[in-house]
């Protein structure tokens, strides 16, 4: 059996998630702001090296797995500065902070929660996914205060997944057997979505759902775990969609895109492969 982190153990997904993976015998350590075994603020750096150490105690050192579902919504009272802090930082940091702790498990796997939002809400502010990807946090958050969270919020998500498939790939974290991947869910029924917040309210109710219904807590929590076990070992960098159809119907051939490179991008594969 294994030692599983998961951050935003406290609701929804992440509380979901803890349910079953205990149920099916594991050992999970929760990351939260409160009501969780280990309480950390994971908008603030010192809050996420806190996490960190606190988890290698906890753990001993040894972490299977790991899953990132700590996260603010697309709410109009939040700063976007603080959503990017704790959905892009909060989560490429924590990952980082526990490599050591993953290397040591042998074949781990990491999870983060990405978002539909990433492919179907137009108009992302491309500068703030750069900053987050250049890793400059001062200018994330000064981007996302400017933009607000509506744009900020699939802006970190696109950040997040863009950040698996970049690092995945790497010697450092595939060479060492850590995979790295990303869920982009639809719209789930949890806390975040439920909260009456007019603006998401409004947005939400346009939002296509191909399914009929919104996703449950649970089936997220069940493509978590398979994702963290032996049955996923070929996903790398992957960033699976389980939306209930919502990309599909929106973007139907956007999706797989044909590799048409130009001689610049053909030059660096072949000097990455040889
Ligand atoms: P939720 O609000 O129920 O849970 C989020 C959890 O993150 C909470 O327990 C909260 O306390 C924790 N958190 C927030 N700020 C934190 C901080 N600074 N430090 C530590 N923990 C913090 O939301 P959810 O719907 O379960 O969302 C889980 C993840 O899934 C989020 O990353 C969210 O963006 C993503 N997501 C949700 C949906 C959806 O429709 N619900 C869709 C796509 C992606």
């Amino acid at each position: 059996m294994a030692n599983y982190v998961i951050t935003g153990s406290a609701s929804g997904i992440g509380a979901a998630s803890r349910r079953k993976l205990e149920s099916d015998g594991h050992t999970v350590i929760g990351v939260d702001v409160a009501d969780t075994d280990v309480v950390a603020d994971l908008s603030t750096p010192g809050g996420r090296s806190a996490a960190a150490a606190a988890v290698d105690e906890a753990s001993g050192g040894v972490v299977h797995g790991l899953v990132c579902c700590a996260g603010l919504g697309p709410l109009s009272r939040l700063p976007g500065g603080k959503l990017v802090a704790v959905n892009f930082f909060g989560a490429v940091d924590l990952v980082t902070a526990l490599k050591p702790a993953l290397e040591r498990a042998r074949n781990a796997s990491v999870v983060v929660i990405s978002s539909s939002s990433t492919t179907t809400q137009p108009g992302i502010p491309e500068n703030l996914t750069t900053a987050c990807l250049d890793d400059d946090e001062a200018e994330a958050v000064r981007i996302g205060d400017e933009v607000t969270a509506i744009p900020a919020y699939p802006a970190s998500k696109l950040a997040l997944a863009w950040w698996i498939r970049r690092e995945a790939v790497r010697a450092e974290w595939i060479g060492k057997g850590i995979r790295l991947n990303a869920i982009a869910p639809g719209m789930i029924d949890t806390p975040m979505t439920s909260g009456a917040d007019p603006e998401l309210a409004k947005a939400l109710d346009f939002y296509p759902m191909p399914l009929g219904r919104r996703g449950r807590p649970d089936e997220i929590a069940a493509l978590i775990e398979f994702l963290l076990g032996p049955g996923s070992t070929l996903f790398c960098g992957s960033v699976v969609f389980a939306d209930g159809g919502t990309d599909a119907q929106l973007r139907q051939q956007d999706w797989p895109a044909a590799w048409i490179p130009t001689t610049d991008e053909l030059t660096r594969h072949f000097k990455a492969n040889t």
